[in-house]
């Protein structure tokens, strides 16, 4: 069998990546395979946050709207994020949570589509999506339609308002085919949202290529914006002028310091705001947009396939009883490879102890995540062969393992 230890060191020595994993905060010791669900510290965060907080808050004041500029983040970052996804820079504003881009996009789209009412996804979509449909669904103005994987573009008929779903799926990191399912979605007069949390800063996207109408993503994941970090979303360009959205805020209106009675939609994706921008979220967001742009997609996407390819063939040869259940293709899967296991809790849990960090989705499932611009291939090594220790020591059994923590 391959020496998967000395091939983990020969691809180490001959990533080009590897000298971005200074600019990263990670302790020694640490092998982090969880950058899918909070992205590591930026070397550079700490201080821009002190600097933010003390020089641009605390010396300039309110001034720092203007003189610093906090009152154009939202496009500012919009600017930087589009390239990582195939959009224009006028596409795309950081603002609030993915789930709150969701219903705003969502009843955005309901409101293009008259006479049409249904929004179709996935069952097993990632659960926020799939609850803000339901909320809208209460209020009268939705009706959430699920079909699997392999009938949602059979599901589409003149009823259908939107299409919405997760291109990289959370727990298999399966990935749909946009362009494909874009173009199936608009022959049947329906509009598309693509939720690009597991993608953005991961995989190839390409919303423009693809003639995608919305789309939303995650600032926390792959972009490295800290926990809570806000979110994007997108609005292709031709649908600009008929945008409207239900959280009509000050800071969506086209002339916000006029104070009027009456709300008027500021131009394209900036009718998107609603509230006051939260400034420190966005600050320590640009430091991790800002990485990711420096590294550049391209060489991103290919060591996360080096990186998954490379553990999945050590998995299969040491660990074969844990039960792959993420496409085989890399050029069909997101960042991350999904177990399947019985004691997947237990295992992450017995991982951890041993400074490994994976996580555990229910009810059943190991995900191990592979952030390409700061995880090794020795990381990825000693994910596996740590594992391999934890079954046949049996340490996964014991009882402290088992206890369920509130965030798994
Ligand atoms: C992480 C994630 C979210 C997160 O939504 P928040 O409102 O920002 O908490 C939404 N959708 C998907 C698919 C995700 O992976």
């Amino acid at each position: 069998m391959t020496d998967f230890a000395a091939e983990a060191a020969r691809l180490d020595a001959a990533d080009p990546l590897a000298k971005w994993r200074a600019e990263f905060l990670l302790d020694e010791g640490v092998a982090y395979l969880d950058g899918n669900s909070l992205g590591a510290l930026p070397r550079a965060t700490p201080d821009r946050l002190a600097e933010v907080v003390r020089q641009e808050w605390g010396k300039g004041l309110i001034g720092s709207w203007n003189s610093a500029n906090w009152i154009g983040l939202p496009q500012k970052l919009g600017t930087m994020i589009a390239p990582l996804i195939g959009a224009g820079g006028h596409e795309v504003i950081a603002a609030d949570s993915v789930s709150v881009n969701l219903f705003k996009l969502i009843a955005a789209a309901l409101a293009m589509r008259p006479g049409r009412k249904v929004v179709l996804s996935e069952p097993g979509n990632f659960p926020t999506d799939l609850y803000m449909v339901q909320g809208l669904e209460a209020q009268g103005l939705a009706e959430r339609r699920l079909a699997g994987r392999d009938a949602v573009a059979d599901a589409l008929d003149d009823d259908v308002a939107l299409l919405m779903l997760t291109h990289v799926h959370y727990k298999t990191g399966a990935m749909f085919d946009m362009a494909a399912l874009t173009a199936k979605a608009h022959e049947a007069g329906a509009l598309v949202l693509w939720d690009l949390s597991h993608s953005a800063g991961a995989v190839p996207v390409d919303l423009n290529g693809a003639g995608a109408d919305f789309a939303v993503g995650c600032g926390y994941k792959y972009l490295n914006g800290g926990p809570g970090a806000p979110a994007f979303a997108y609005v292709a360009e031709r649908l600009h002028d008929a945008l409207q959205q239900p959280l009509s805020g000050w800071m969506g209106h086209a002339r916000p310091f006029a104070f009027d009675d009456d709300y008027a939609s500021a131009p394209g994706v900036d009718r998107l705001l609603c509230g006051t921008p939260p400034i420190l979220g966005l600050s320590a967001l640009q430091i991790g947009v800002n990485l990711m742009a420096k590294i550049g997609m391209e060489a991103l996407v290919a060591k996360s396939r080096q990186l998954s390819e490379f553990t999945r063939a050590a998995m299969a040869g040491h660990v074969p009883e844990l039960v792959c259940i993420s496409p085989e293709d890399p050029a069909m899967r997101g960042s991350q490879l999904s177990y399947r296991h019985d004691h997947a809790y237990e295992l992450c849990q017995a991982l951890i102890a041993r400074r490994v960090i994976g996580d555990f989705r229910a009810p059943d499932v190991l995900r191990l995540g592979f952030a390409p611009a700061y995880v090794s291939f020795a990381d990825c090594w000693r994910a596996v062969s740590e594992l391999r220790d934890i079954l046949d020591s049996g340490e996964w059994q014991k009882p402290e393992y088992a206890e369920r923590a509130t965030v798994t």
